[in-house]
């Protein structure tokens, strides 16, 4: 594979923000240890870039980042990639509209995910945000395509950008990378508050006219112009 200077150009500029979006996922407590990643699709190339494995989040660096194809082979970088290359590599390669994918093990999300129940809609963040409840994908092993196939085929159904897959923990996509971070860091404080208000009673549901109109609103009108 050759790559052009404005490709070699915009995989920098990838590195870097790839990179520094790792310290979100610390800052919100998304993760300990390595078990967390972003990743990145290199806009019109079958190229993605990841986070390298098993390497701390305190030694990341753009430079460490790893580049692979969308068959999860490297094809820059002096590490291996995340274990969760293959996974994340079926999602752009199924869903082109996607341009960044976030793996955690966040804990109220997870707590969910153990149980195999979708986080139902009952505030107006998860109206907003998710346009619905938080799904449930399947259990899978990790090594083959399962977990990317159980991620593509629960997010196809829904207008939720997180997943909760089985027993494990949150997918989330988005059209960056940040947008994708954005929705771990919302799908877990969605999780907490849920589980929370689980604790003292029954949260009410929202109607299903809000909802749809609290999502159009949020993704269409809300934030800056
Ligand atoms: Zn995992």
């Amino acid at each position: 594979m050759t790559i052009t200077a404005d490709v070699a150009a915009t995989i920098t500029t990838l590195r870097r923000e790839v990179c520094a979006l790792h310290e979100q996922l610390t800052r919100y407590r998304l993760v300990v240890w390595t078990a967390g990643n972003v990743s990145a699709r290199v806009p019109g190339q079958d190229l993605l870039v990841i986070k390298p494995s098993g390497v701390s989040y305190d030694d990341l660096t753009p430079e460490n980042m790893v580049v692979c194809d969308l068959q999860g082979r490297v094809v820059e970088g002096q590490h291996a990639p995340s274990s969760d290359t293959e996974a994340q590599a079926y999602v752009y390669r199924e869903l082109p509209h996607v341009g960044g994918v976030v793996h955690t093990h966040s804990t109220y999300a997870t707590a969910w995910a153990s149980r195999g129940e979708a986080v139902p809609c009952v505030l107006t963040m998860g109206a907003d945000e998710f346009g619905g409840e938080i799904p449930v994908g399947p259990f899978a092993i990790i090594g083959d395509d399962s977990i990317g196939r159980g991620i593509v085929d629960t997010l196809r159904d829904h207008r939720s950008p997180a997943v909760l897959m089985q027993n494990h923990g949150v997918f989330t996509i988005g059209p960056t990378a940040k947008a994708a971070v954005k929705a771990a860091v919302m799908c877990e404080d969605v999780a907490r508050t849920v589980h929370k208000a689980r604790q003292l009673g029954t949260p009410l549901a929202i109607d299903q006219t809000h909802v749809d109109s609290l999502y159009d609103r949020y993704q269409n009108v809300y934030g800056q112009r």
